[in-house]
């Protein structure tokens, strides 16, 4: 889902610094300086893109955060005009989900789709406080909570029960308040909603998904950039100030100047993730033309689901897969996992990534502290703007459309 930033930004001061190198601050600071905007980035590390990090290795390149990015069409003529080197992922991959004790089968998915068509013209729960609940009318109880979970596991690195229906579904349009409406009204509105923009593939870049932040970065003139600054808020800025930072960052840089949009700003939960990366001796056969699996939080395994890589890519010989859980989760659980899986492969390299701040946590308490930050900076103008993935869209290509939505507004 797009969003839009939080603050405030006067389009008649054409001097903008933005705080953060990652994909927020670099595709707002190309869409700005498009614009005729003077930009000025400041990125406390040494290098820029943030959490896309494409490691390169003798065997292949270790994506440390990011895998895909899901092309529709308006994110399309944007990559075209960067001119990226895409690739493609393989079509009709298998998605496989594993259940509580065994993965989804014929049985299951019969069940599932006479549970759907039975359910599709209940009533939506509009005020159902997560994913869980908005989808129990639909589909059951089981299917909600296992099902929905195990897929949002993968997608947020969160189970259903934290995840506000805000983030996929626009529950504050006019469309809902006229009236009670069923999931098949939903369903129709939606697809009206996306008509001409649909999802047409998962794609990368051939040296990895940090080419993209970068090819923002090559193709803006900057007026100015800054790595290894650690940017210092002042109280009264001339210019036209955008904190593109996780929000427990924006929150310290705003202390002393709004302490109560701080404060609220403190309050965002991370989910901290781990994504462990394998590559192997020979194809896991379980995971052939496969675009990974899922697992249930109720299953035996630890870890949220692995990514086949090599498979999605049709990178031959490379045979690379990508194990992610959450942060609490041991290295060793994570390699319990693994052998399960594959017991005759050899390992021939491992890599292990450890963000703490992976994800920010998009439940419905989230989304009233974002309604409190609106009012709260509504009644400031220090030209001090939000923008990052905790304000309601976390994939890099919600990310990257708000930022044209929000350039292309001024
Ligand atoms: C494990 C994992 C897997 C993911 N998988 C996918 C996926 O497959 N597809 C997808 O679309 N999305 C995925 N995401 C989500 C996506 O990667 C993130 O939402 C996105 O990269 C966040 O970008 P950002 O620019 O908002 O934040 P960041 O990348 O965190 O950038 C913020 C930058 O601000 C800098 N900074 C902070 N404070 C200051 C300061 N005071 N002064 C200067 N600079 C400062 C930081 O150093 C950092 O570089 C994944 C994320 C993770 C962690």
């Amino acid at each position: 889902m797009k969003f839009k930033p939080i603050g405030h930004f006067n389009p008649n001061i054409k001097e903008v610094d933005i705080v953060g190198a990652g994909i927020s601050g670099l595709s707002l600071g190309y869409f700005l300086s498009k614009k005729g905007f003077q930009v000025n980035l400041f990125e406390k590390s040494d290098r820029i893109a943030g959490k896309i990090v494409s490691e390169k290795t003798p065997n292949g390149i270790v994506e440390k955060a990011a895998n895909t990015l899901l092309l529709n069409q308006e994110l399309k003529p944007i990559l075209e005009e960067l001119n990226l080197e895409c690739i493609e992922a393989v079509s009709k991959l298998k998605k496989q989900v594993f259940l509580e004790t065994r993965k989804i089968n014929f049985r299951l998915k019969i069940k599932l789709i006479i549970m759907f068509l039975l359910g599709i013209k209940r009533k939506i729960p509009t005020k159902a406080n997560n994913l869980q609940e908005f989808f129990t009318p639909l589909i059951g109880k089981y299917f909600s909570s296992e099902l929905i979970s195990t897929v949002l596991g993968g997608i947020y690195g969160v189970s259903s029960k934290n995840v506000s229906p805000q983030n996929l579904f626009p529950l504050k349009d006019k469309f809902f308040a006229d009236s009670p409406r069923s999931y098949f009204e939903l369903f129709r509105y939606m697809r009206n909603q996306t008509s001409g923009k649909k999802i047409k593939k998962m794609i990368s870049f051939s040296g990895g998904m940090e080419d993209l932040p970068k090819k923002f970065f090559e193709k803006t003139n900057f007026k100015s950039v800054h790595l290894n600054h650690n940017y210092q808020l002042k109280n009264e800025s001339k210019k036209n100030v955008i904190l593109c930072t996780n929000a427990l960052q924006a929150a310290e840089l705003l202390g002393e100047i709004n302490p109560s949009l701080s404060e609220l700003l403190n309050q965002t939960k991370y989910q901290a993730l781990n994504t462990t990366t394998y590559f192997l001796s020979r194809p896991i056969s379980s995971l052939k033309r496969s675009f990974g699996m899922l697992f249930s939080p109720n299953s035996n395994f630890y870890s949220l689901g692995v990514l086949s890589r090599s498979e999605i890519f049709n990178l031959s010989g490379q045979n690379s897969y990508n194990f992610i859980s959450s942060g609490i989760i041991s290295t060793e659980l994570v390699n319990e996992d693994f052998t399960r899986f594959s017991s005759s492969s050899t390992v021939i390299q491992k890599s292990i990534s450890k963000w703490s701040d992976a994800i920010p946590i998009m439940d419905h308490k989230q989304f009233n502290r974002l309604d409190k930050m609106k009012e709260n900076h509504n009644n400031y103008n220090d030209n001090i703007l939000l923008f990052s993935h905790y304000l309601g869209g976390i994939s890099l290509r919600d990310i990257i459309l708000s930022a044209k939505k929000f350039s292309s507004s001024l």
